[in-house]
């Protein structure tokens, strides 16, 4: 086909006036599109159409929709829609026999039903559109009725199929392959991928000083010097540390580079004579938490212990207070049964990580008295008592302070330490719980 002519049509008028006026300058955005338009056509092309009579407007005014319809029943079922046109009945062969197809007003083919009765449905849900499962159409209408319902199951789309008016033939089937395939369906619905287990570290197999049990050592901060004074207090008390696996902290990770950048900085004799001793880091991939299971999960031992424990201390905790609340958690989850072999008879021990670590028959019971430093928050203390020389005190130092504390959980100023004659002095009575 030879064109000899083109010819471009638009019903916004304003659209227009904009490609046809070379004198103004527009904003960026109309600029660069009237642009692209000038160079791929004359201004002399351009046509003014009323809006009514404009053929692209017919999808956003649902005429569309029918067009494709008549067209798509015209295709695939020819010889039904032929009867029904000549008021025959469809074909006894016809895989639509049952469905008591009619025509409607507009020529389109419908389903009969047994609803027509019904009140409460309306028409395109008691008579819907018949569609063949193979029509490009009948897929598109699924997408709608999927979205209608939230990504939910095949029995809701159908529903919602339904609602819509349309009788899909083998819908089920469609409906099936259409959420099979939707790709954020599969993200949030899909298994979590099973792995096969890995074989278990050399550490955990190889028999080696206890390491079934815990140590916690309280830091004042997150940062690598702060992990080192914990890692030698560790060492002090515990003996030489051969690995450690951990995750990707950033303490961990400056620690590693901090004794290696140390060990470098000695003689190659030194270095010799210390290469054993070094201590070796494994750390796990990162974000894989479950690569360190076997500590996570004595971590989370230690959580449930501290959510009972701390709430039996009354005043608030101060650093040592805390310190001594974890070396009581850590006694009590190293002694935890290491096998339930011998449970049920009276004259052995079971062993426990505590009999292991401190290499006595008994185990560490929690010191009977009062825990927690009530001077470290309390407002005013009595911190000093001046006995004169008939025995008898009448004047004393108060330590005053501040109850509240900042952001970082830090008194907001510094104490003060005040001396007083005692008759200030107020004698509290402690409350008693009821
Ligand atoms: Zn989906």
């Amino acid at each position: 086909m030879i064109i000899d002519q083109e010819y471009f049509w638009s019903d916004p008028a304003v659209a227009l006036g904009y490609i046809k006026n070379s004198e103004l300058r527009y904003h960026m955005f109309v600029a660069n599109r009237v642009q692209t338009i000038r160079s791929n056509s004359e201004c002399e092309q351009w046509h003014y159409v009323l809006g009514k009579a404009n053929p692209a407007d017919l999808f956003s005014r649902g005429e569309a929709e029918k067009i494709v319809i008549k067209l798509t029943q015209r295709e695939y079922y020819r010889d039904e829609l032929k009867a029904l046109e000549s008021s025959q009945s469809v074909h006894k062969q016809s895989s639509l026999l049952c469905l008591t197809l009619f025509l409607d007003k507009q020529g389109m083919m419908r389903i009969g039903g047994r609803a027509r009765r019904s009140l409460a449905l309306s028409f395109k849900e008691k008579h819907p559109l018949i569609l063949p499962e193979k029509a490009h159409v009948s897929k598109l209408s699924i997408e709608p009725a999927y979205q209608k319902v939230y990504h939910q199951g095949q029995a809701m789309t159908l529903g919602a199929l339904r609602t819509q008016g349309y009788w899909i033939t083998a819908a089920n089937k469609l409906v099936k392959r259409h959420i099979y395939q939707c790709a954020p369906c599969r993200a949030m619905r899909a298994p979590a991928v099973q792995q096969q287990m890995g074989e278990l570290p050399q550490s955990r197999i190889e028999p080696t000083p206890p390491f079934t049990a815990i140590h916690i050592e309280l830091l004042d901060s997150t940062s690598t010097d702060a992990l080192i004074n914990a890692l030698r207090s560790f060492i002090c008390i515990r003996g030489p540390v051969k690995t450690i696996c951990c995750d990707n902290g950033t303490n961990f990770i400056g620690t590693k580079n901090e004794l290696l950048a140390s060990f470098a900085s000695l003689s190659s004799g030194i270095q010799d004579a210390l290469k054993d001793s070094m201590i070796e880091f494994k750390f796990n991939a990162p974000s894989a938490s479950h690569a360190g299971g076997v500590w996570e999960r004595q971590i989370r031992t230690v959580k449930s212990v501290l959510n009972s424990m701390l709430p039996t201390y009354t005043t608030r905790m101060d650093t040592m207070a805390l310190k001594t609340a974890f070396y009581e958690v850590m006694a009590i989850v190293n002694s935890r049964l290491l096998s339930v072999d011998n449970f049920n008879k009276p004259d052995e021990i079971v062993l426990t990580p505590n009999h292991l670590i401190t290499m006595k028959p008994s185990q560490p019971t929690v010191v009977l008295g009062k825990s927690g430093n009530e001077e470290a928050y309390g407002r005013k203390m009595c911190r000093k008592v001046f006995k004169d020389n008939d025995a008898l005190v009448r004047r004393v130092q108060l330590r005053v302070a501040n109850r509240h504390l900042d952001r970082q959980g830090k008194k907001m100023t510094e104490p003060s330490v005040l001396e007083r004659p005692v008759q200030k002095l107020i004698l509290l009575v402690p409350a008693i719980d009821s």
